[in-house]
């Protein structure tokens, strides 16, 4: 087989990614919280209702308003 197909992988659409980092000005801000157990450095995933650690597992819930 001298036809040799190479790896076909399927085009994923890639979601824009928010970017940790906010700067304005001379300050950089980090947009996502940091886990209150693992301390600064792992940050919390933002989601809709809670925000997640990955690294510990620390789960925050939204507080309803
Ligand atoms: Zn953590």
């Amino acid at each position: 087989m001298a036809d040799d197909k190479k790896s076909e992988k399927p085009e994923k659409k890639k979601k824009p990614r928010k970017p940790l980092y906010e700067v304005k000005g001379d300050t950089v801000t980090r947009v996502n919280p940091h886990c209150p157990k693992c301390g600064a450095g792992y940050f919390l995933a933002v989601h809709k209702e809670r925000k997640h650690c990955g690294n510990c597992k620390y789960t925050e819930f939204a507080k309803s308003q």
